[in-house]
């Protein structure tokens, strides 16, 4: 592929992405795919899916987990509900990530993705230190799929993620930015943080937000709204990723899966804004 190629976040079955048609009405080249339920992640639904992926000129690039369970409802819930972190499905959704890494496998896709959690501050307790004992068996069985595992940002800090990463310490785990996200969550200014954690970036999120009140910053949700239109700031965010020397595909995320019309409307504006900066950045 050629550097930047548009992305977009897509669902078979599960998860906040779009419907594949609409990948496919709008000419997407690439997906970033979360991955589909338990009975349907089989090397025939693989096949079936590479096949229409084949015949809409479709590149998936990472594979993401999701869980059932997980509730983005609020700050404070998604803290309790998402990702690894939560310590009474810790073990059982390790198992269920090997089981998406596999299936990403069969669909040859060399990455999957993954929002951890909110990994603990505090990095002498046995929680934390329990997340880097799995996070480094998931990483192994990862890598004998031959894949890398991408974590999305937003959830911590760019330096709590930094110094997570460095504490795990495999040469397997990178980052998925989401500018959006550190926004959202409000923990930290997104072009900032991408510079500081840059050189783990692999993949990366188009999407915006715009701040939750003064104040309220990491208590209440930001507001995601269509790319271009929040606090990001598209072409600082692109010219950012161009300095870092970072290839791979801007993969857009809009997530109003309730309002189909809308999304749909929103993904294709926002593929016109990344082609126009594209070709002003990249000329
Ligand atoms: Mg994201």
């Amino acid at each position: 592929m050629s550097k930047w190629p548009i992305g977009v976040f897509a669902s078979v079955d599960a998860g906040l992405g779009v419907n594949f048609e609409v990948v496919k009405e709008l000419g997407i080249p690439s997906i970033q795919l979360h991955a589909p339920h338990k009975n349907t992640r089989t090397q025939e639904a693989a096949t079936a899916f590479l096949e229409k992926c084949a015949d809409a000129g479709v590149t998936i690039t990472c594979v993401f987990g999701g869980f059932d369970g997980e509730s983005y409802a609020d700050i404070a819930t998604t803290a309790r509900t998402v990702g690894l972190v939560p310590e009474d499905t810790r073990a059982a959704r390790m198992q269920e990530m090997k089981e998406i890494s596999d299936f990403a496998k069969l669909l040859g896709v060399d990455a999957v993705g993954l929002h951890i959690g909110f990994v603990p501050e505090d990095t002498a307790s046995d929680s934390y230190q329990n997340l880097l004992t799995i996070t480094r068996e998931l990483l192994d069985h990862v890598k004998a799929n031959g894949q890398n595992l991408h974590l999305e940002t937003g959830q911590e800090t760019a330096d709590h993620l930094l110094h997570f990463i460095d504490a795990v310490a495999r040469d397997n785990l990178y980052i998925n930015f989401d500018p959006a996200n550190m926004i959202l969550y409000g923990t930290g200014e997104p072009i900032e943080a991408l510079k500081k954690v840059g050189k783990h970036v692999r993949s990366i999120h188009c999407k915006d937000g715009t701040w939750a009140a003064e104040g309220r910053r990491g208590l209440d949700w930001g507001c995601e709204v269509a790319l271009g239109e929040g606090d990001v700031g598209m072409e600082a965010y692109l010219r950012t990723l161009h300095e870092l020397g970072y290839d791979g595909p801007l993969t857009i995320e809009r997530e109003i899966p309730e309002d189909p019309v809308q999304q749909k409307a929103d993904i294709g504006k926002a593929v016109a804004l990344l082609e126009d900066l594209r070709a002003k950045i990249l000329g």
